[in-house]
């Protein structure tokens, strides 16, 4: 632990290696070891834990995670950060792997090695989504997710029926997952600053995830209902079966898609291909 207190803080070690953040990868910095430490205390993950974090960038949550205790498997997809994590990794020797990849086509399972992981990170906004579904409905299945969103992405994935984020994301987010928005963090925040503030949002997968054929019909359902929210179901499922699709799942096909519960759609999706 002493080797870790005893390395530099990040906006110096950021400066000793010349780096500067690149918008294409979505690079936005907590430098505030405050802030990073309150995440790993949401994270609730401590020593005999294993995290996979997705863009470590110049380690400040990284650091956060291994002053916890627990190892580390941190993804990065821009090379220019990997000698100063692995100056991180010698300062916590045995706990900190760094790969160079990229998240979106990394297996998880496999650098866990087969032992169940944490996932927690401050996401790349360009491919914070598809991360999350990946990890929602993927094979890989996470212990606990503790995940930045820009805040809009946040409230979309916690939204309940009736409110105006409440989509796709939600349905198929609510289905998979427990979640709850745990810690709101402003623009000023980062380093640079982005445009919007963001959010933490921690999910726990549900021992009844839906298999996979009935998430494909999930997806199905949804894209369908919500693709013309402002329509009856009886229209805008109407390639899916409309009004008889909606009678078999005991859903009134006047109702609005914004109006469904998670579960009524599953009840739809259940009906698909009866
Ligand atoms: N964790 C750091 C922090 O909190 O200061 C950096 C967070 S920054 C919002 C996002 C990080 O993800 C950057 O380091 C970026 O290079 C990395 N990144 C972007 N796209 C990626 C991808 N597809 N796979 C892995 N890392 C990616």
């Amino acid at each position: 632990m002493s080797a870790l207190a005893d390395l530099p803080p990040l906006r110096e070690s950021l400066d000793a290696h010349g780096l500067l953040a690149r918008k294409s990868l979505g690079q936005h910095f907590l430098l505030d070891l405050n802030i990073t430490r309150k995440i790993a205390r949401l994270a609730a993950v401590g020593e005999g834990d294993l995290v996979i974090e997705v863009g470590p960038g110049p380690g400040g949550l990284t650091r956060a995670l291994l002053e916890t205790g627990a190892e580390v498997v941190a993804i990065e997809k821009d090379e220019r950060f990997l000698p100063l994590l692995q100056e991180l990794a010698a300062a916590a020797p045995g706990r900190l792997r760094v790969e160079h990849a990229d998240a979106l086509a990394a297996d998880e399972a496999a650098l866990a090695g087969g032992r169940p992981a944490h996932v927690v990170s401050n996401l790349p906004y360009n491919v914070g989504t598809p991360l999350l579904v990946k990890w929602l409905t993927g094979d890989f299945r996470p212990a606990a997710m503790t995940l930045m969103f820009q805040k809009e992405v946040a409230q979309r994935i916690v939204a309940a029926p009736g409110a105006s984020a409440y989509g796709r994301l939600a349905v198929i987010a609510q289905a998979c997952a427990d979640g709850q928005i745990v810690m709101d963090a402003p623009a000023r925040a980062f380093t640079p600053p982005p445009k919007v503030d963001s959010a933490v949002v921690r999910l726990t997968p549900r021992a009844d995830r839906p298999a996979p054929a009935r998430l494909d019909a999930l997806q199905a359902v949804t894209a369908a209902a919500f693709g013309q929210r402002r329509k009856m179901l009886r229209s805008s499922l109407k390639p899916l079966g409309g009004e008889a699709l909606c009678a078999a799942a005991g859903v009134d096909p006047a109702r609005r898609a914004e109006t469904l519960s998670v579960a009524e759609f599953l009840a739809l999706a259940d009906q698909l291909g009866r």
